[in-house]
């Protein structure tokens, strides 16, 4: 069975490892660090399940049914919800709706919690635990097995939020064998996701920088730069460090090759609910909060998302700008992949991140920093991600 031809035909969302019913299949991370599936030709029978599954090649199921969707501008009430969100704190509102009903909220956060390495879906039956999914993270979250484990609680009659990019919620349509009334899933417009590997390199490279161990980062740190600038921070021994490295390296290159040509940037939304940053606000809605504090656009795709904002909306203040010809650019077609994509890659591959951080970021690295990317087994021995992988799933530590 030859399941992707070619990088771009896989968004990562391991639907085809949790399918297969000869266990014929794991994930491996490539040099960038982005999972994809090999197949034991010895497990194989050649069913042709996986790719029949496959909603990134074959088709995923459109859940908008709207014509328009409704559209609103929206700001939680509270500020301090709105502060720790990457928008407005819709997702804040939604999913407390959802928990209201002793139900489930599945979104990405960092794992374990006190290392900003790694980040991977995980679930909550708490506000607190909730909040670990706030803020928006800049890099692949690892689906894990949460497929199966949102299947069996759908089936024991919890009720279940899912939130994710396009692709992952595509990919769990898909995955799930039948419509569920107890499911709510929220897509986020995104452009892209970036390399898993990079974000641990910059990780660990200010670690080494700042002589400590990462306790904490944040991506868009909108409390200390406002809601429209770009850079991230990381807490190392206590002490808040902010740059624009990262950004820097962010837009483009480091992105997953299967984003340059998502089937998810349009209209045809694959959840219940779609959120994004509200650009284009000011002139939407001309003169409501302009302070550079964040606001959400929520799109209502079909009648079961309306059932969600009907129960969250009093938690939140908003404009109805159901219409209005929003200008995010993934509602019509996939980012552009850089000229100096293959380039950047090649480079960070051979000459590695301090390289890479100077040449593209104009960033000069105090000591050496992170290696190369090594494809030998003992090189990937050595990569932090690869331990952490082990680490999450059970095979070391
Ligand atoms: C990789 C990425 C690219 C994005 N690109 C765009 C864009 O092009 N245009 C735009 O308008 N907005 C973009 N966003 C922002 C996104 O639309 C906002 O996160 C969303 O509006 C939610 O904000 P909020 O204030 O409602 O709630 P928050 O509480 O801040 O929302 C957090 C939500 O985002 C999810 N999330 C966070 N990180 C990830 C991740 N790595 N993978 C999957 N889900 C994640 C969480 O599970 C949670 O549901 C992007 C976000 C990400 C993570
Ligand atoms: S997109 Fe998902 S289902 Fe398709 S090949 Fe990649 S990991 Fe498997
Ligand atoms: S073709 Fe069938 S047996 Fe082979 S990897 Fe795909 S799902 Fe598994
Ligand atoms: S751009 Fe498309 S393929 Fe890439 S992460 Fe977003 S939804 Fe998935």
């Amino acid at each position: 069975m030859e399941l992707v031809k070619k990088k771009g035909d896989c968004c990562g969302c391991r639907t085809c490892e949790q399918v297969c019913p000869k266990g014929a299949i794991h994930m491996e991370a490539d040099e960038c660090g982005f999972l994809y599936p090999q197949i034991d030709p010895e497990k194989c029978v050649d069913c042709g399940l996986c790719l029949e599954k496959c909603a990134f090649q074959s088709g995923y199921k459109k859940r908008k049914t709207f014509e328009p969707y409704y559209g609103y501008g929206v700001r939680h009430k509270k500020k301090e919800v709105y502060m720790n969100s990457r928008s407005g704190g819709a997702f804040t509102a939604l999913s407390n709706a959802v928990l209201a009903q002793s139900g489930v909220i599945y979104g990405a956060g960092f794992a374990p919690e006190d290392e900003p390495y790694f980040v991977k879906h995980i679930s909550a039956q708490t506000k607190a635990d909730r909040n670990k999914m706030r803020g928006s993270k800049y890099v692949q979250s690892d689906l894990g097995h949460v497929f199966s484990e949102l299947k069996e609680k759908l089936e024991a009659g919890q009720s279940v939020l899912f939130s994710g990019t396009g692709c992952q919620v595509g990919a769990l349509h898909a995955f799930l064998p039948r419509e569920y009334e107890n499911l709510y899933t929220i897509d986020i417009i995104c452009h892209g996701v970036p390399s898993p590997r990079l974000w641990a390199d910059f990780v660990h490279m200010r670690e080494e920088e700042k002589a400590g161990k990462a306790q904490r980062a944040e991506f868009r740190n909108k409390k200390k730069c406002g809601w429209k600038a770009h850079k991230e921070t990381v807490v190392i021994n206590g002490t808040p460090y902010t740059s624009r490295i990262y950004t820097k390296m962010f837009y483009g290159c480091n992105i997953r090759e299967s984003c340059f040509q998502c089937p998810y940037a349009n209209k045809n939304r694959p959840g219940d609910i779609t959120l994004a940053d509200f650009w284009g606000h000011e002139k939407a809605m001309p003169g409501m909060w302009d302070d550079d504090k964040g606001i959400s656009l929520v799109l209502v795709n079909n009648p079961q998302g309306m059932k969600l904002w009907e129960a969250a909306k009093e938690e939140v203040d908003f404009v109805d700008v159901t219409g209005y010809p929003y200008r995010h650019g993934r509602l019509k077609k996939p980012m552009e992949r850089p000229e100096a994509y293959d380039e950047f890659w090649d480079d960070y591959k051979q000459e590695g991140f301090a390289y890479c951080a100077e040449k593209y970021a104009g960033y000069k690295i105090k000591g050496p920093g992170p290696q190369p990317a090594d494809s030998s087994s003992e090189g990937q021995k050595e990569s932090i991600l690869i331990r952490l992988w082990k680490k999450l799933s059970g095979k070391e530590g």
